[in-house]
């Protein structure tokens, strides 16, 4: 077996950095101001900056993208049950959790593991008040159908957009789909603040809302607490980073395109390797590689195992469930309940996927993995 340590370790994700004199530069006006956070001049900017380049009718940065989520789904009138997906990271179904509602588990479909529309109606009970569907790896849901359902029972949608950022459906950008959508500016997602993350919503209260919940629930004139708030506001050393990777942005995409394009021409055709198809009228971020493994010789976990010693670590993402998570066994769910779901999270992993990947590595990874399942 090939095991030559002298090669570096390709790790799942590098994020992306300005340089050193490109960030000095941006956030050098704070030692003037000595204005830190708190909505300042940084903030107000990076948040201008996402409304153009979205579209989008309103932003509320955070600290994380997880807090925007907890922030949007605490909005939500009646408390009740939410349709979500349990193929994603556990932010999703936790946030829905802590903001008091019940997480109701829909499967995914099995060609680009999204929420599956001809399964939604079969769980809306009296008490549902909104989906939660994740543009998972990127891959955009059936936003018309998910809409379409929504609107005949009168549900809120909320899209867990963390993987989606700067991505285009049919020319228009994915913020504007349902009700509100949370990205993701983790450092290891496509457009990074270190930590941090953004609502884009279409109601003028519910991004009020969102202002106070993220600080502390206070009313704008600050003598009223109104809310059970908290403190999660984005820091201005992180919207400077921000506002530095914005502006670099085509760019990382182009790369990203650059290595997709390299993996697709050396996996598409390796039998027991499924790629997911590209999606027509999407703009895609490439956000992720996910690959599944489907082949009576290995498994996802031996692949991923074999791909280790080599010095490559794919991750398996996602794995286990959420609903598998113990915190979540009060539920009652049983895997048996999303068996596409649950096939997914034993067969998919992702491959590493950066901007600054090269073609060299990306046929290391390649070459890996290919002698991994045969
Ligand atoms: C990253 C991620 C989140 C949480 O975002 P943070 O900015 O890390 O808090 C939520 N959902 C999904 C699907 C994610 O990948």
């Amino acid at each position: 077996m090939q095991n030559n340590h002298s090669e570096k370790n390709i790790y799942v994700t590098r994020p992306s950095m300005p340089s050193k004199e490109e960030y000095f530069e941006e956030v050098s006006s704070l030692w003037e101001t000595g204005i830190l956070t708190h909505g300042g001049a940084k903030h107000q900017l990076f948040e201008n900056q996402l409304k153009e380049m979205m579209d989008a009718p309103h932003v509320s940065l955070f600290t994380n993208g997880h807090q925007g989520l907890e922030a949007v789904f605490s909005t939500l009138e009646p408390q009740g049950e939410v349709i979500t997906t349990p193929f994603t990271f556990v932010s999703t179904t936790l946030a829905i959790a802590r903001a008091g509602l019940i997480p109701v588990f829909c499967d995914v479909k099995a060609d680009d593991y999204t929420l599956d529309p001809s399964k939604i109606e079969a769980l809306v009970t009296d008490k549902t008040v909104a989906i939660v569907p994740v543009h998972v790896y990127g891959t955009v849901c059936d936003v018309e159908a998910i809409d379409a359902i929504a609107k005949k029972h009168g549900l809120k949608v909320i899209y867990d957009a963390a993987h989606a950022f700067g991505e285009k459906l049919n020319g228009s950008s994915i913020a504007l789909y349902g009700d509100a959508s949370m990205f993701s500016f983790h450092a290891t997602k496509v457009l990074n603040t270190g930590e941090g993350g953004a609502v884009v919503c279409n109601d003028e209260e519910i991004k009020k809302k969102m202002d106070a919940w993220k600080y502390y629930g206070f009313e704008s004139s600050g003598s009223d607490v109104e809310l059970l708030g908290t403190n999660a506001k984005m820091t201005e050393f992180a919207a400077a980073m921000g506002l530095c990777n914005l502006r670099h942005f085509d760019e990382e995409l182009s790369k990203r395109a650059t290595v997709f394009n390299r993996y697709r021409e050396r996996l598409e055709n390796v039998e027991g390797v499924r790629l997911c198809d590209e999606q027509s009228g999407v703009f895609s971020n490439h956000a992720y590689l996910p690959v599944s493994i489907d082949s009576s010789a290995c498994t996802r976990d031996e692949v991923v195992d074999r791909m280790n010693k080599d010095g490559i670590f794919p991750r398996k993402y996602f794995y286990p469930l959420t609903s598998e998570y113990s915190c979540f066994g009060y539920l009652g769910n049983s895997v048996q309940e999303t068996p596409v779901s649950f096939k997914a999270s034993r067969s998919i992993m992702t491959l590493p996927m950066y901007a600054d990947l090269s073609t060299d590595d990306v046929d290391r990874v390649c070459t890996s993995l290919i002698s991994a399942i045969s």
